[in-house]
């Protein structure tokens, strides 16, 4: 086996390098894992600009992965060279207070794969055994490396408990396309999705979300989705875009004695400002989501291998991983792209929808 492979480094914000660099050595408990493909996920961008994990650097970021599993460790039960698989990206000390809670997210020694330790951006990443998860046969690679993702929004979805026929107002049309698909598999009616991408919007009604609202039509979100509601404003609001605005917008369009989903991440030191008088008097919950952890991976990957999520129409192309930097710079200002692939098996770019 090789002792070298091909990476990505983020070496320092702004700057990534294409380099040899030592394969993943191994412990007795972890597997070694040939990716196939990882998506580029908005967390890698904040990573190469500087504003997340920035102490990490150099970092080998990429955590939407599936691969082949290449090398077993001696105590890493119930995987064999060859399985096709992902791995879950969070890990936790596992005696900490938080995670004797259950909470593994909170846990104070809490990193992900990718982007707070090496990921897979690479030939080959390392992952303990227990966060490995098998692909089903009726799993594609490139459906593979997109569980992660899935499963995030799965995690939110399950916090926020979505109710049948209850309205869901989604604010956001990257995972947001995602969030109004979950809602209406929890028999939410009416779906609504807001987002200024039309593409992305199109997307999502094909997905059977109910109404889009595109607010580079002028018209005022919060207003529309009261007019849906009687009203009243949504019974559950998901904020999955991450600014202060659209947190205040997500307040704004919430009924009294609604929930609103907490999923988009502003800055460290964003503020908003929330009316005490209307969440006390108006008995609104808030629930924050930070990732897809435990069973949220396994049903995500049930979702997928049933076909209940489809995500071949968010899937744009494959590039060589030559282009990552090319690539994350390109998510920034086509329009037209939803998920991009990063592979170091090709030389080409490889187109999927248009
Ligand atoms: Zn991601
Ligand atoms: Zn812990």
């Amino acid at each position: 086996m090789a002792t070298t492979m091909k990476a990505a480094v983020i070496e320092k914000p702004n700057v990534i390098a294409i380099k040899q660099v030592p394969v993943p050595e191994i412990g007795d408990i972890d597997v070694l894992i040939k990716v196939k493909y990882t998506g580029i996920c908005g967390t890698d961008w904040s990573i190469y600009t500087g504003k997340y994990s920035a102490d990490k650097l150099p970092l080998i970021a990429g955590h939407e992965f599936s691969g082949v599993i290449a090398q077993v460790g001696k105590n890493a039960r119930g995987l064999k060279e060859g399985d096709r698989v992902t791995a879950d990206i969070n890990m936790s000390c596992g005696t900490c207070f938080y995670c004797r809670q259950g909470q593994k997210l909170m846990c104070r020694d809490f990193h992900q794969l990718g982007i707070h330790v090496d990921g897979t951006y690479a030939e080959y990443v390392k992952a303990p055994f227990d966060q490995v998860h098998k692909l089903p046969d009726s799993l594609s690679f490139l459906a593979g490396a997109f569980i992660e993702p899935v499963s995030c929004v799965i995690h939110s979805s399950k916090a926020a408990r979505v109710t049948h026929g209850s309205s869901v107002a989604v604010i956001g049309s990257g995972l947001g396309v995602l969030h109004g698909l979950l809602a209406r598999l929890r028999g939410a009616a009416p779906v609504i999705v807001i987002g200024s991408n039309a593409k992305r919007l199109a997307i999502a009604k094909d997905m059977g979300v109910d109404v889009t609202i595109n607010i580079k039509d002028g018209k005022d979100p919060v207003a529309e989705v009261k007019k849906l509601t009687d009203g009243r404003g949504a019974d559950f609001v998901v904020e999955a875009v991450g600014t202060p605005a659209s947190y205040m917008q997500a307040f704004a369009m919430l009924r009294p004695g609604g929930t609103l989903a907490a999923f988009g991440i502003c800055a460290p030191d964003d503020q908003i400002s929330v009316n005490p008088f209307d969440l006390v008097l108006g008995e609104k919950t808030v629930v924050g989501s930070c990732a897809g952890v435990g069973t949220d991976w396994t049903d995500a990957i049930a979702l997928l291998a049933a076909g209940h999520i489809k995500p071949e129409s968010m899937f744009s192309m494959i590039v060589p991983v030559e282009e990552l930097e090319s690539a994350l710079k390109q998510l920034r200002t086509d329009p037209t792209l939803t998920k991009v692939f990063v592979s170091t098996e090709i030389s080409q770019r490889e187109i999927l929808s248009t």
